[in-house]
């Protein structure tokens, strides 16, 4: 596939090899704090760092001029902000942005920004690679090779923000690029703290959402975690058969459990519920899948969001016809589900997660170019 490159290798300044420091994006604010108490300075400044890195976008402790000068080469002795290096970026005519972002121990990981409205959305991985094995999708189709750390998760988000205007403000995060964030939830909650907090990113947990397979017991530690995000739950199947073959993860956990674990998320958190439902033509899209999805459904406070699928090379699914879109929608409509039918955004950058991480890993013509 031909993609639109608009700019490689540029951004963020990582050299990684050799480089001792450790990556400041890792630090909780209290670990930022304990660090500069052990080394003689007030707790306070962490905020006042953590604001010059989200809020005034600066990377170089050599600027942050309202610490002394001494705290700021102490700092640049200790610490990167930035260890990830951005080897492509590519946009597309609906305003979609996507970044290919290189990992210090070479791999890759995507995320997007999403422009609709005035709603600025990024959706940002948080594994390199999945171990879920969605059989229609490309993030897990060469398993998970390791979870990405806090400071790593953060570095999309910081990096996607760079690429605003000074007249947009970015409005909306959702953890739904490569990965399984609840496979690695302790790293994505650090992340969303300091994405949350008004002096990182300020984004309300009312407007994060985690998107996961449905793993019941790390959906109960998010609901224990108290913090109302949204939850998504990708559900993609009305029944056990179908979704085991689609989910693989499902043959041990089962639809029941995880329609459990996800209303006492509800219950706990009060906040409305998001199932994702992937249409497959000829797969799951039929009206009596729409039925079994009504049912299961219907008496639950849930937003159902249903994608159209976008076509991932080498594998044998297709995007459903206009006619049984227009009539699974009618089905569960009249089944009074709450549904919404989601525009496709992003397919000319193989906006899907994983896809352009692959694409590139295919073509010879496009080599990301890494700075070191
Ligand atoms: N592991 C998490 C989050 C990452 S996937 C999860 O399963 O929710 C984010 C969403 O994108 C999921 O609903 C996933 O099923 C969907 N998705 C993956 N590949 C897709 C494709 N090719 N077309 C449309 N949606 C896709």
């Amino acid at each position: 596939m031909n993609l639109p490159v608009i700019d490689s290798g540029i951004s963020s300044p990582a050299s990684n090899s050799g480089d001792e420091r450790r990556h400041l994006l890792d630090l909780s604010q209290e670990d930022l704090k304990n660090w500069l108490v052990e080394h003689g300075q007030p707790g306070f400044r962490a905020k006042q760092i953590i604001h010059w890195v989200y809020q005034r976008r600066i990377s170089d402790f050599r600027e942050m001029s309202d610490l002394p000068k001494a705290l700021r080469s102490q700092l640049d002795e200790s610490f990167r902000v930035f260890v990830t290096s951005q080897t492509a970026a590519v946009q597309s005519s609906d305003g979609t942005d996507k970044l290919l972002i290189g990992l210090p121990d070479g791999g890759e990981v995507e995320c997007v920004l999403l422009r609709d409205g005035s709603r600025r959305s990024i959706c940002v991985s948080s594994q390199v690679g999945c171990a879920m094995g969605c059989v229609f999708c490309a993030s897990g189709l060469d398993g998970v090779d390791r979870n990405l750390t806090t400071g790593e998760i953060l570095e999309q988000m910081l990096l996607l923000q760079a690429r605003l205007e000074d007249s947009e403000r970015l409005s909306h995060i959702v953890m739904m690029g490569m990965g399984e964030p609840l496979a690695n939830l302790d790293r994505v909650l650090g992340a969303l703290n300091i994405a949350r907090s008004a002096d990182g990113l300020g984004i309300s947990p009312r407007r994060i959402t985690i998107s996961t397979v449905g793993l019941p017991p790390a959906i109960d530690r998010l609901a224990s975690n108290g913090t109302p995000y949204n939850l998504a739950v990708s559900l993609h199947a009305p029944n056990d058969q179908l979704r085991s073959k689609l989910v693989p993860v499902n043959q041990k956990i089962g639809i029941d459990k995880v329609l459990d674990a996800a209303d006492r998320y509800f219950d706990s958190s009060g906040r409305r519920l998001t199932f994702e439902y992937v249409l497959l033509g000829g797969v799951n899209d039929s009206p009596d899948h729409g039925r079994q999805l009504a049912k299961l459904l219907k008496h639950r406070t849930v937003l159902l969001n249903v994608i159209p699928y976008n076509p991932v090379e080498g594998l044998p699914y297709v995007t459903p016809t206009k006619a049984s879109i227009a009539e699974f929608r009618q089905v569960l409509e009249s089944g009074g589900v709450n549904v919404k039918f989601r525009q496709r955004k992003g397919d000319e950058i193989d906006a899907a997660c994983g896809q352009l991480r692959r694409n590139r890993g295919n073509s010879n013509d496009q080599e990301p170019s890494t700075q070191n």
